[in-house]
């Protein structure tokens, strides 16, 4: 991972030990010996983390951080607070200024490390969302990715052996989150698995039971490995911390719990969290959008083209029937000339309707194009590709398509042919072709009838 920080101190020998100890893993370092010069220097630089002093003559970090925040250009660097007196009050003023995380000087490296790391992972995740809402420009992707978009409050799971150590951690995350809390770590597990956390709290208190396990098991399971795990562990067991961040634990921290602290690491990870999974949903959404027609929101020929052969092979090792139907609305040029086109894409959309409306789960239902469109029916033989097709004709004659840009109704009609796979040698090319071919012919013989191609 390499990332640009900047190291804010107005004491040189501070920002000389922090950029060493970044430059030996390789981060590219900036460094600013007062607020100002922090400000102006993440105006005009991509910087990926801030780690800022508090104390400072002039403009203190407190400021630095409020003005950061409150800068639409620089809202989205993460800021850690660097306090040099081990302060409660700094934490929580820290906080309201914005801060995302804290360091307490002397700067242990495990801590350094794993905090800047920690959230470096999440702005790279955000500068993706980011950068796809431009690119996209649909509001839906601009909302995926606002950086100024409200805390979604949370759900947790602690795992916490003991009564007293999670009252007292219930109690620093209520107004956070949604919390449950479980004793048992095997049960926490399956917890974990059916429901929908945002972050497990492991504090690792158990009298014979290695909670590194139950960590290792959330990461390997295919329903909780995105979930991000945060370790209570003992001062002075950084073994564990480190074991425990190799298998993947996201964040840790150290007893005696200070709930500022608690509850600034649960808020970057539950941030993080809904982070990946809105970049996992626009994922989703793009895919979507690349495979769907858009007058009508059924797939498109694209997606014919590709899923077409997967499921004719699927049939066919699988020894089981799949038949296709397409069809094209009759005399539609009719309907443009005379009511305009905007009229001509409402009967297609209302056309759409009810092609969904006739078809199964399992079939396929893509726009080819113009005012074709084309069923792939899984699992369904010529016979009752038969019935399906003259339950869409049907459907399609009995009611009459309103035209509400002329406020009247128009009736339609439409053809079709259909064709089944063949045992041997069939392509999605050859199988189409028969299935127009088909098509052809109920045009032919006057419209609105279904034909069947010949086996
Ligand atoms: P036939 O019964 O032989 O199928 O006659 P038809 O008029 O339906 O067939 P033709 O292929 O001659 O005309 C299809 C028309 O569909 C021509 C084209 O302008 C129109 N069309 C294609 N795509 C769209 C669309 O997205 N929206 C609208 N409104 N019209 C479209
Ligand atoms: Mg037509
Ligand atoms: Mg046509």
């Amino acid at each position: 991972m390499t990332a640009r920080i900047l190291v804010v101190d107005d004491v040189p020998a501070n920002v000389k030990l922090l950029e060493a100890r970044l430059l030996a893993e390789y981060f590219d370092v900036l460094t600013a010996g007062d607020g100002q010069s922090a400000l102006a220097i993440c105006e005009k630089t991509p910087v990926d983390l801030v780690l800022l002093d508090i104390m400072m003559p002039g403009m203190d970090g407190f400021e630095v951080c409020e003005r950061l925040k409150a800068n639409s250009r620089t809202a989205h660097i993460p800021v850690v607070m660097v306090t040099a007196l081990d302060q409660p009050s700094d934490r929580v003023r820290g906080l309201k200024a914005g801060a995302d995380d804290f360091l307490t000087k002397p700067v242990n490296d495990l801590q350094l490390m794993s905090r800047v790391k920690s959230l470096v992972r999440l702005k790279n995740v955000s500068d993706e969302l980011r950068l796809r809402a431009q690119t996209a420009h649909t509001i839906g992707l601009q909302d995926l990715a606002r950086p100024d978009r409200p805390d979604e409050p949370g759900n947790i799971l602690l795992v916490d052996a003991r009564a007293s150590s999670q009252e007292r951690l219930l109690r620093a995350l209520k107004p956070i989150a949604d919390v449950s809390v479980i004793s048992d770590p095997q049960a926490a597990l399956f917890e974990a698995a059916e429901s929908n956390f945002d972050l497990v709290i492991v504090n690792a208190n158990f009298d014979d039971y290695d909670p590194l396990r139950l960590c290792s098991q959330l990461r390997s399971l295919e329903r909780t490995r995105f979930i991000p795990i945060l370790l209570v562990t003992e001062q002075g067991r950084d073994e564990m911390v480190v074991r425990a961040l190799e298998l993947g634990v996201t964040d840790y921290v150290m007893r005696p719990v200070d709930p500022n602290e608690l509850v600034a690491r649960s808020l970057t990870q539950i941030r993080r969290k809904h982070c990946n999974d809105r970049l996992r949903a626009s994922v989703q959404q793009t895919i979507e959008l690349a495979i769907t027609d858009d007058l009508t929101g059924l797939h498109n020929r694209r997606y014919l083209d590709n899923h077409l052969k997967v499921l004719m092979d699927r049939a066919a090792a699988r020894g089981r029937p799949l038949s296709i139907c397409i069809t094209d609305i009759d005399r539609f040029k009719h309907i443009n000339d005379t009511y305009g086109h905007d009229a001509g894409d409402e009967v297609l959309r209302e056309f759409a309707n009810r092609v969904r409306a006739t078809v199964r789960g399992a079939d396929l239902a893509c726009r080819f194009g113009g005012e074709e469109f084309v069923i792939v029916m899984p699992d369904t033989t010529p016979e009752m590709a038969a019935i399906v097709a003259e339950r869409l004709r049907l459907m399609v004659e009995s009611r009459a398509f309103a035209i509400p840009q002329a406020d009247t109704v128009h009736s339609v009609t439409a053809s079709l042919g259909i064709s089944s796979l063949r045992a041997e040698g069939d392509t999605p090319e050859a199988l189409l072709k028969r299935a127009d071919m088909a098509l052809y012919q109920a045009k032919n013989n006057g419209r609105n009838r279904v034909v069947a191609a010949a086996a």
